[in-house]
């Protein structure tokens, strides 16, 4: 394998017609996948697709933005726009369940969103928080890596700050992999002293926000990602994101750390097999 798209939704309804398709394109330019469940169906389909296929590895878990009823998204979870997330508990049993697939490397994606919170923000972040704390519960039981999304309010780290602390005072410690990491600079030393794994994907190929925090953490803390279907990077912005662009985000990644492309695959390859104990 040459590259690993450490976080992407593979199984979510915006590749529902053609999945088998993109996943080719994927291993034809030698790249593999983790397709990112977000609450109970996109987790259960998750583990469905990665049993489908070798080189597609699954994350089982419940979003923090599907713990509320306020929010959907169609590219997710297919429908019209007038469906809402359902507000879901988390039960601990059912996710266990999918978790001891042999195929599921990680639970998540879980943790905070402090940036579209509508209506009563201190039950929504308690809730939240309490999901979280279940499910790092479930990754120390099953030992397996969190896939974690974290988002602050914004122009602030709040979530970050909140996510460092539940994290800190819960032993044994979890391999942690922040998704799509956008914390500021002091933010990012304190997560690269507590050995928090980073992924990046399309949006460093074209905002410069994240330059700083890439050159300050060390090269055996970075993966990369597409978060597919969103966020195409450069060349293909606009259009639905797939891990076969990958490629883009890891030339732009070798840039920034001023190595060669191939060496910055190899890294993270590497670093993806020992974050998610893949044997290869
Ligand atoms: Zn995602």
């Amino acid at each position: 394998m040459k590259l690993i798209d450490a976080h992407t939704h593979i199984h979510f309804a915006a590749f529902e017609k053609d999945y088998r398709e993109v996943i080719k394109r994927a291993f034809d330019v030698g790249v593999g996948m983790v397709t990112v469940g977000t609450q109970r169906d996109t987790s259960r389909r998750a583990v469905e697709v990665a049993n489908e296929f070798t080189g597609v590895w699954a994350a089982v878990g419940l979003h923090p933005t599907h713990t509320d009823t306020s929010y959907h998204d169609s590219q997710e979870l297919g429908g019209g726009s007038g469906f809402i997330s359902r507000g879901e508990d988390f039960d601990y049993e059912y996710y266990k369940s999918l978790a001891v697939d042999s195929r599921v490397v990680a639970i998540g994606e879980c943790g905070l969103d402090y940036f579209r919170i509508e209506g009563d923000e201190i039950k929504i972040k308690e809730k939240q928080k309490a999901v979280f704390i279940q499910q790092i519960k479930l990754a120390q039981e099953l030992n397996k890596a969190l896939m974690i999304h974290c988002r602050p309010s914004k122009g602030t780290d709040d979530a970050y700050a909140d996510l460092l602390a539940i994290t800190s005072n819960l032993e044994p410690r979890t391999s942690n992999i922040l998704h799509f990491y956008v914390g500021s600079l002091a933010m990012t030393k304190k997560f690269v002293e507590a050995g928090f794994y980073f992924t990046f994907g399309g949006v460093i190929t074209f905002a410069r926000d994240y330059d700083e925090a890439i050159k300050y953490i060390p090269l055996d803390r970075i993966l990369l990602e597409t978060d597919a279907p969103y966020v195409a990077p450069e060349p293909h912005r606009g259009k639905r994101n797939e891990s076969s662009y990958i490629i883009e985000t890891a030339k732009k990644m070798a840039e920034l750390k001023n190595i060669s492309v191939d060496k910055i695959a190899e890294i993270t390859v590497n670093n993806s097999l020992n974050v998610f104990r893949i044997r290869a």
